[in-house]
């Protein structure tokens, strides 16, 4: 059961209805504008672009908007620079839009605009309303309330909350790691953070309209991992566990093992299985049961949603590289133990090829994590690295396409 949610979706359908009615959300629905960010606002099919590093700009009267965000809002999967073009690949269609010309092409086809990108501080804009046109949809604008909307009636884009939207969220813990896999009803915690207190877990489940978990899975008894998980259980319902089978002699393993009791949930081992939780599949991949260093006795899991694929490995190094590497290519990977240099080797990241990497570290962590040669390997085969320190990261997924909220 998620009420928030499900509130929270009702009011982007409202959203939804407008612009498709092309109901302009304006002084008659001003409680939303008012909700809107400052400045300019600009929703594709309902989807907010996230707040542009530039804004939008007017030029001849005409509303450009920041090609590359528009693109990424609309879920491309690919958006490349050259040849003085912006190519953009999404699903099976290709678009090459070229500066300074009134046509973009779609599948090699030139379709015409009536003004034509433009380059502006090295970054290319695109005519809002002739994009939309060119892309068989409609674009309406406000100057006074700076709002714009555009309704392209084909575009599926990956929505936080939705139905069948899987929604993966890098929690900011600071230095620790927790993780929430959420789709549906369907609710998978893995690791709890550093905080005893387990606040900053606890409040963005909440957030989330989680009100049970599925499975939580502690990877590895370290402070920074499992800390936050008793409080986690005092809040919430745990319907499975499973951690790594390894006892720790600490306090923390020792309250969080007494929880687990209490709430009598089901636990799995932690060999080779794979579990099904809703559409979610989450394979168990059994890597070496001891280990010189605890990280790398890690939980590993590999989690499957359509034709999406998430690699967590915990705190795993390169001693379990072996086992991952059989995994082949992922869409989106957790960097290993923070982004340090006992993981995440050039080896095993040619072989996982990610769409998206994601470090989870806390700003100014003693470690001097992440480390600054693996940033440089994640960044050499990941298509966009992302990290956790100052600001949660949360990644969405219908199982065809994948993209950063
Ligand atoms: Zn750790």
């Amino acid at each position: 059961m998620k009420l928030r949610v499900r509130l929270r979706k009702a009011a982007v359908v409202c959203l939804i209805a407008a612009s498709s009615a092309l109901a302009f959300v304006g002084p008659s629905h001003g409680a939303v504008v008012a909700a809107l960010p400052s400045a300019w606002s600009i929703a594709v099919n309902s989807a907010m672009l996230p707040p542009p590093e530039d804004s939008p700009c007017l030029e001849d009267g005409r509303l450009y908007v920041p090609a590359r965000a528009f693109f990424s809002t609309v879920a491309a999967d690919s958006i490349e620079w050259r040849d003085q073009s912006m190519w953009v690949a999404m699903g099976k269609n290709s678009f090459r839009i070229p500066a300074g010309k009134r046509f973009i092409e779609v599948n090699g086809i030139q379709i015409g605009m009536d003004a034509p990108a433009i380059i502006r501080n090295s970054r290319m804009y695109v005519p809002a309303r002739a994009i939309a046109r060119a892309l068989g949809g409609t674009m309406v604008w406000d100057p006074a309330t700076k709002a714009c909307s555009v309704f392209i009636p084909d575009l599926k884009i990956p929505q936080a909350g939705a139905e069948g939207i899987l929604c993966v969220s890098f929690i900011d813990v600071g230095q620790g790691e927790a993780i929430l896999l959420d789709l549906d009803d369907t609710d998978l915690l893995i690791d709890g953070g550093p905080d005893r207190t387990g606040s900053k877990v606890i409040q963005y489940l909440k957030t989330q309209g989680v009100d049970d978990l599925d499975l939580v899975i502690a990877t590895h008894s370290h402070e920074d991992h499992i800390n936050g998980l008793p409080a986690v259980f005092d809040a919430f319902h745990v319907k499975s566990y499973l951690d790594n089978g390894i006892p720790a002699a600490t306090s923390s393993f020792r309250c969080l093992e007494s929880k687990v009791s209490a709430e009598g949930c089901l636990r799995f081992d932690e060999g080779n299985q794979t579990l099904r939780f809703g559409a979610l599949n989450v394979e168990i991949i059994e890597t070496v049961d001891q280990a010189e260093d605890l990280n790398d006795t890690s939980v590993v899991a590999l989690v499957t949603y359509g034709s999406k694929r998430i690699l967590l490995a915990g705190d795993a190094g390169s001693a379990v590289d072996q086992y991952l590497t059989r995994v082949g290519r992922v869409d989106l990977y957790k960097a290993e133990h923070h982004g340090s240099w006992t993981g995440n080797s050039a080896a095993l990241l040619s072989v996982l090829q990610p769409d998206f990497s994601v470090i989870c570290y806390g700003a100014e962590n003693p470690f001097g994590l992440p480390d600054r040669k693996v940033a440089g390997v994640l960044r050499e085969y990941s298509g966009q690295v992302l990290w956790t320190a100052g600001k949660s990261v949360v990644i969405t997924t219908d199982g065809v396409s994948m993209k950063v909220q």
